[in-house]
Parts: structure tokens; sequence; C-alpha cells
């Protein structure tokens, strides 16, 4: 049977206020879940409430079909790994890996064997006499990792636990993290508030926002069918490009500008409607095929991209270009177009509209 955790209708309450509304998704250990949303959503009150340190005020959690309410955390075995790392700092490298199979009375050689055996995994053999001030920062997360690893959990809580290391680090932990877990065949569960991490790092996507959940879907569907207006703005950087309009007779007539877009005959809408368009669907074009003529504003220079951002009745918008692609100067007129294919429509609430292009 596939290791399985499962949130259904989870509902929390601090006081009189909500902060999670009707929480449901599961992860197998096929899945590396990603929880990922903006300060204050409630991604660690899901972690704390699997690992038994919360309940929920409504609502149930299972582990393989098992409801977990009443279990308490002693008996959850969940692997948490934390921002801050939370190592001892009086005990050594060893201790701190060991920490949970002492405490659960494991004899001494099992310990010592597998102690051995994950911090070969994470590279940490030389370093188990240290004590965690004289470890890097990567270090540290490492043995907050294999303490994590050693106990064989039933599920991993992440939270956000790369947030402070080095960009570069950052990155090389991205792939360390996910291959081991792998490995391991136990759900994980990472929250970020980072959507890069997300997008590299999951393979589902929970999108929440105030205490609720906004999409689950996997990478591509999070970036290419974004569920609403929150979610197309929150993952991609920069972020989409909304225009806010009504449709007159197939006509997309944007509110306070001259822009009109004819729209595919079947797009099932009247009344409001928002258009999104991704910054890489943007290219510069000669004045007869512009759908949009702009003047650009500003522009970041990140390498092999540019982002340009132009304005347009009043506001401002950005678009990314590719090396081979000529560069405008501030101030500069041009001429856009994008393919209607890659246009995303919301009706006038934000809800994605799908439909048959
Ligand atoms: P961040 O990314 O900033 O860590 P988060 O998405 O993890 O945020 P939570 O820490 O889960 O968010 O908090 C969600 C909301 O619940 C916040 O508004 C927070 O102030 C509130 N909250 C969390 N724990 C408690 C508590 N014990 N008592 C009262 N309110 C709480």
């Amino acid at each position: 049977m596939m290791n399985k955790i499962e949130l259904v209708g989870i509902c929390k309450t601090f006081g009189d206020i909500p902060v999670l509304k009707d929480i449901t998704f599961s992860a197998t250990e096929e899945d590396f879940c990603v929880l990922v949303g903006p300060s204050g959503c409630g991604k660690t009150t899901i972690l704390r409430i699997i690992a038994g340190l919360e309940q929920p005020t409504n609502g149930e959690i299972f582990f393989n079909g098992n409801k977990w309410n009443e279990v308490p955390p002693g008996e959850r075995n969940v692997g948490m790994v934390f921002q801050n790392y939370a190592l001892y700092p009086h005990l050594s490298v060893f201790e701190n890996i060991s920490f949970p199979l002492w405490v659960r009375r494991e004899d001494k050689k099992s310990i010592e064997e597998r102690v051995q055996k994950v911090s070969i995994m994470l590279g940490l053999k030389d370093k188990l006499d240290k004590k965690p001030k004289e470890l890097s920062g990567g270090e540290k997360q490492r043995v907050a990792l294999a303490r994590a690893i050693v106990r064989q959990p039933n599920v991993f809580l992440f939270d956000e636990p790369l947030s402070n290391l080095d960009a570069k680090l950052r990155v090389v932990m991205r792939t360390e993290i996910v291959n081991l877990v792998k490995d391991l065949r136990v759900p994980a569960i990472y929250v970020t508030h980072d959507q890069i991490e997300a997008l590299t790092m999951g393979t589902k996507i929970v999108v929440l926002k105030d205490g609720e959940i906004q999409q689950v879907g996997s990478p591509n569907d999070i970036y290419y069918k974004p569920a609403n207006t929150f979610v197309a703005t929150f993952i991609g950087v920069p972020q989409m490009n909304l225009f806010e309009g009504v449709v007159r007779d197939g006509v997309f007539c944007e509110k306070n500008s001259l822009f009109k877009l004819p729209l595919p005959d079947n797009l099932p809408c009247d009344g409001e409607l928002i258009i999104g368009i991704r910054p890489e669907d943007f290219f510069i074009v000669d004045e007869k095929d512009a759908k949009i003529k702009t003047v650009v504003r500003t522009y970041e220079y990140i390498g092999y991209e540019t982002i340009i951002y132009f304005e347009h009745f009043g506001k401002l918008f950005s678009l990314l270009l590719r090396k081979e692609q000529p560069k405008p100067t501030l101030n500069d007129k041009i001429c856009l177009d994008f393919p209607v294919t890659s246009i995303h429509f919301f009706s006038g609430n934000g809800k994605r509209i799908e439909f048959n292009s």
C-alpha cells in the first residue's frame, strides 16, 4: 500500500478568527507536496495540525486511512525540519541526529548504525563530534534533515527549511531534499512562500490565501492554468499582466482605455472580463502588427533576459525579452503583439474561464 496523508475539511479558528477554512488535500509517498502562499495564510498551522501540535476546530486527518485526530503527537512519528534548524546547541552532531531514537529508547547498536548511514547519506560523517556552532548554515540544515530522516518517519514536514541559506546553497539543497525524500518513499509536505521553490520542488502544489485553498495542481497546471487571478499573479516573476474590461459584441474593451481585442467566438463570457498575459508572451513587432502601442518606462537587465516595464493608459505592465530580441531603451516607443492562444481569461470575479480554443 502506498503511504498517504490526507486532510479532509480542516478548519481552524484562533479565538473567533478563522485561519483555516475547509482545507482538503492529500499527499502520497510519490508526491512532493508544496504549500505556498503569502505570509499569514495558514501554512505553518496546517503543518502543526498534521504534527498534532494543534487540534483542528473541524475536519479530519488520516494517515494510511487511519484517523489521526486523537493520536498524540509522539505517536504520529513525523519528521519535522524548520527554518531555524532547532538543533540542541550543547549536543554534538551525533547526539542531535540520534536524539529521536534515544527518546524512543532504541538500542545503542542500532542507533549507531542508523546515524552512520544517514550521516554518510548527507555528507556529515566527519562532523559527528562537532557542536552546532562549529557548523555552517548548510551543514546545520543537513543535521536537521538527518535527524528527521533517521527516525524513519511516517511523514516529512518541512517549514521553510532553506530560508536562512544563501541563494546558491538554497538551489543545491532544493535538489538534495527532493532526491532524498524520493528515495525514502515517505509523503512530504513542504511549506514555502517562495513561488520559485514551489515550482522547482513540488510535484503537487497547494496554493493558499487567507486560510483557503486557491488551487491544487502540478507546477504545469498552476503556471499554465491558474484557477484565478490570485494564483495567476502570485506564481510567475514578473507577475502576469491583467487587463480589466467588458465584452461588447464579441470584443474585449479595456476599462479606461482605448485597448480593444476581438475575442474567440466560443469564449463563454459576456459582461466583465479580465485578460491575463504573461510577460514572456509579448513580442516586439512592427507597427502594422501591433496589438498594443506603448512606451518603455524602465527596464531591468538580468543577463539572459531583460524585463521591460511599459506604460499602458497610466499603468505599468511588464514584458520579458529574450536575449536575441532587439533591446529598446528608456522612453522608446514599442509595438507589442501576443498570440491569442497565450491569453488567460478570467471572469469579473477573477475565476478562470475554461473553454476549448
Ligand atoms: P508565515 O509564512 O508568515 O510563516 P503562515 O502562512 O505559516 O505564515 P501561520 O503561521 O499558519 O501562517 O498563521 C496563520 C494565521 O494564524 C496568522 O494570522 C497568525 O497570526 C494566526 N495564528 C497562528 N498561530 C496562532 C495562535 N497560536 N494564536 C492565535 N493566532 C495564531
